[in-house]
């Protein structure tokens, strides 16, 4: 009987204080009971193995504290973990993300691997690494080693951590395979022959792609649901020489997913193409599109595409929108108290302009979205005005400029202010038209919302007043300004802390003592945040009020360093001043705040 199984695991979690003497009585009992209803349920006539149900999966179900250590639950990893030390065999939690689709199908075959619970996932100088459930499978894994003429050295892993990794990517190789065989078959040409291909597409996609392009369909949807599940906030299709690579954006950070082979590229973009209401025939010209994504719960994502001809094909990016990211409540994006009392200032005001600064990527349309939504109400008419519309909700009217057909930030601008608004947020200021229809709608009573690429909040006078803007009309209708930057957040599952001297901190531009010692937290790394020791995002904030002392600078045509002191003495806290106060709270490391606030 396999030891996973028997009376030894039980030994096993007993030696190391994982079940009590009680709870080892208790899942004897439970798992007699576990079998007498299946008998009863499949009929007592059916055959079933002695052992069944497994042990494991018995224990796992009884959800158990571990042994007397109360809020610590008995899941499969401890058990395995377990296992794995009494054994000699090495744990090994594995990173979908981190694995090679190639050496996990096609080293052992389907039914084997499925079988025996077995799962290849490295493989270098005659060594194939195994993440194996059973730790007594020796001579299956003797069998292997003697078929491939491969020495294998074997990994204690979680049954259930198998089996989903083993369907996910044998389901999707199998997508995948089919495709590129029906793609790439005789009628077709041998050799792969992207013209043809995209033919083949574009014939078969006149009303829909046709039903025999299942495959493709179930690896897009695959794809899209293996994104969301990743917390992926970008997926890029991008055609190389001679594959097709899939890159998924994790936190700020780009990881390759898959290496297909480039026979599917065509279909596959065909098939976003499609799903975005793109012209699918239309290769030569970028496109803009978006698709709508059922969640699990009646939650609705949505995804922007965007396609672009790159050397060797068409390369597809999709901004996965999920609408928790996008509207949040103001006071979980990280502001401190101070700045959000600032803030809050602005979007109270009746009218005057709030601008948002940032490059891209830093947050701002979180920002943004999440104040319009705070400030909407039956009584107020919110008008944006975006290049394209980010993320559609029904409170607001949205409006996306369109400049092939002359429909700008200005031109909308221009008409908008008949359709009576209350409150404009304008995506962007390039120019000094935009500007100007900013000011004027902020001098007729409007609040307004605009971004600027710029630096630091103090640099945005500076960019309105280059633009063309009268200092005077600068000063009598901008509320203040924001700048904002996003820093990764330490993983809480894996976060410790460490003392590191002043006298560091210092040579790194931090505003700290040199004689001080500092304890300050970082993630070791762990498999939840894929050893990076960092998982989520927050932002960090630099913001000023427009104060009357710096009317009187902006007037007077002061240089921005000045205007900038000056707010620092009226209480702005810098980016870096700021991500150094979430250093100290523990919430991102100094590397990451020396990160984003390097200039
Ligand atoms: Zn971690």
């Amino acid at each position: 009987m396999a030891l996973l199984n028997s009376d030894a695991l039980l030994d096993i979690l007993s030696k190391k204080g994982l079940i009590t003497q009680k709870q080892r009585q208790f899942i004897t009992l439970e798992k007699g009971k576990q079998r007498q209803k299946l008998l009863k349920q499949f009929g007592a006539d059916r055959k079933f193995d002695k052992s069944y149900p497994d042990l494991v999966d018995v224990i796992v179900s009884l959800k158990l504290d571990m042994g007397d250590n109360k809020d610590t639950p008995l899941d499969e990893d401890a058990i395995m973990l377990a296992v794995s030390q009494s054994c000699g065999l090495p744990f090994k939690k594995l990173d979908p993300l981190n694995l090679d689709i190639d050496i996990v199908t096609k080293t052992i075959p389907k039914n084997f691997a499925i079988g025996h619970l077995l799962l290849p996932f490295n493989f270098k100088n005659g060594i194939l690494e195994v993440a194996i459930y059973h730790p007594d499978n020796k001579t299956v894994l003797k069998d292997i080693e003697q078929a491939n003429q491969v020495t294998i050295k074997p990994y204690l892993t979680p049954k259930s951590d198998i089996k989903k990794i083993l369907s996910e990517f044998f389901g999707f190789q199998r997508s995948i395979s089919a495709a590129e065989d029906q793609f790439s078959g005789p009628s077709l040409g041998s050799s792969v022959d992207i013209g043809n291909l995209e033919q083949f597409v574009k014939i078969s996609s006149a009303k829909e792609i046709s039903s025999s392009d299942q495959h493709i369909k179930s690896a897009v949807n695959h794809l899209f649901n293996y994104a969301l599940d990743q917390t992926a906030s970008d997926i890029h299709v991008e055609p190389k020489r001679s594959n097709c690579m899939i890159r998924f954006r994790i936190d700020g950070a780009l990881h390759t997913i898959y290496n297909l082979p480039k026979a599917v590229h065509s279909a596959i973009v065909a098939r976003i193409k499609f799903l975005a209401r793109l012209d699918i025939a239309e290769k030569r010209r970028p496109q803009d599109g978006r698709i709508k994504l059922s969640l699990s719960g009646g939650k609705e994502a949505e995804i922007r595409v965007s396609t672009v001809p790159v050397a060797f094909g068409e390369k597809v990016v999709m901004r996965i929108l999920d609408p928790d990211v996008i509207f949040q409540d103001l006071d979980v994006l990280g502001f401190s108290q101070r700045d959000r009392i600032v803030y809050n200032s602005f979007i109270q005001s009746p009218h005057g302009i709030v601008l948002v600064t940032g490059p891209t990527g830093s947050g701002k349309s979180t920002t943004l979205y999440s104040t319009l939504e705070k400030i909407a109400t039956p009584e107020r008419n919110i008008v944006t005005i975006e290049d394209p519309v980010e993320m559609v909700h029904e409170a607001f009217n949205q409006i996306s400029v369109q400049p092939l057909i002359d429909v700008t930030f200005s031109t909308i601008l221009r008409n908008i202010l008949r359709q009576d608004p209350d409150v404009i947020m304008i995506g962007e200021i390039r120019d000094l038209d935009t500007a100007s229809h900013a000011v004027q709608a902020a001098m007729t009573g409007h609040l307004v919302f605009s971004t600027l690429h710029t630096n630091d909040a103090v640099s945005s006078i500076v960019r309105l007043r280059d633009l063309g803007l009268e200092p005077f009309l600068i000063s009598s209708t901008l509320l203040g300004a924001l700048a904002q930057r996003l820093v990764r957040t330490i993983c809480p599952d894996c976060a410790e802390s460490f003392d590191i001297k002043g006298s560091e901190l210092i040579k790194l531009g931090f505003p700290v003592s040199e004689k001080e010692i500092y304890t300050l937290s970082r993630g070791k790394g762990c498999r939840k945040c894929r050893g990076t020791g960092y998982k989520g995002r927050c932002a960090i904030f630099e913001i000023f009020p427009l104060s009357e002392k710096m009317k009187t600078m902006i007037s007077g045509g002061e240089a921005v360093d000045e205007i900038r002191r000056l707010a620092i003495r009226e209480g702005m806290t810098t980016l870096r001043e700021d991500a150094w106060h979430k250093v100290q709270a523990g919430k991102t490391t100094y590397e990451e705040a020396m990160r984003v606030t390097a200039e």
